[in-house]
């Protein structure tokens, strides 16, 4: 089977962090963010991320705008497909700005690798604001947990990366005339995030901002629940990949973040 993918751009953000004493802190400014729809040559079609939320964007002075040619259910509709017809989302891996749009597709069954989930549980205080489970928390029973390399549909398969994060994966998928490799955010690590800011930041933050960033109480005992349910164990051996691995994988690579993404109809 062939694939059309269709870039959406959910919108910019940028992740401010207005803090005293630390002047020289690399702001993250106007970043794009994408999800993917492909649609085969039946005109069915899945999704690759969901996007993010701008009430939902980690840091104190932070913010976003959404794209101006609506929000993403209209983005899904204006490119023919109804987003309660998407059955699958493969999410390359569960950060606040990969997963906020979850609930755009009511229908879906949700491909995560085991070691996203895995990782929940011993994440550092820092990690914590990054994931936004109150976005994914309901919709547990619709996850499907894949242990490494795997075939989702013909002509769709994830690659288990990790890297950005534990349970990281990159999705190859065939087009008409070539391979495109979706890679999330391999290319990001975020070790100077926490590097830079200590803890009493994130501390702060979550005090201003609340339960949704304080779900660690509240969602994670439920979480582990279910998670340990599905006896799965991450396989850890699995060798973490960088994009200079992947990039022999694919014709051509494309990032979650990429600049002018938008430029191109479809890839
Ligand atoms: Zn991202």
């Amino acid at each position: 089977m062939k694939y059309r993918i269709y870039p959406v751009l959910a919108g910019h953000f940028t992740v401010t962090f207005n803090m005293e004493n630390f002047p020289s802190f690399p702001g993250i400014n106007n970043i794009p963010s994408y999800l993917f729809l492909l649609v085969d040559e039946n005109g069915d079609a899945i999704v690759v991320d969901t996007g993010f939320d701008i009430d939902n964007i980690p840091g104190i002075d932070s913010h976003g705008t959404c794209n101006i040619n609506g929000q993403i259910p209209d983005l899904i509709r204006q490119a023919g497909i109804k987003p309660e017809d998407i059955k699958k989302i493969i999410l390359t891996h569960m950060h606040w700005d990969h997963t906020c749009g979850i609930h755009f597709f009511p229908e879906a069954e949700i491909y995560v690798q085991a070691g996203e989930i895995d990782c929940l549980f011993t994440l550092m205080d820092n990690e914590e604001i990054s994931f936004n489970p109150g976005h994914w928390f309901k919709r547990l029973d619709s996850f499907t947990l894949l242990n490494g390399d795997t075939s989702i549909l013909p002509g769709v398969e994830v690659i288990r990366t990790g890297g950005h994060t534990p349970g990281h994966q990159a999705v190859k998928i065939q087009c008409e005339n070539r391979s495109v490799m979706l890679i999330g955010d391999l290319p990001f690590s975020y070790e100077w995030l926490w590097t830079h800011l200590p803890g009493q930041y994130w501390k702060k933050f979550r005090d201003l901002k609340g339960k949704n960033f304080y779900w660690k109480n509240e969602l994670l005992p439920d979480i582990k629940r279910w998670y340990r349910s599905k006896k799965i164990t991450p396989d850890k051996n699995l060798k973490d990949l960088t994009t200079k691995d992947v990039r022999s994988m694919a014709d051509l690579l494309v990032f979650s973040h990429e600049k002018n993404l938008e430029e191109k109809k479809y890839l």
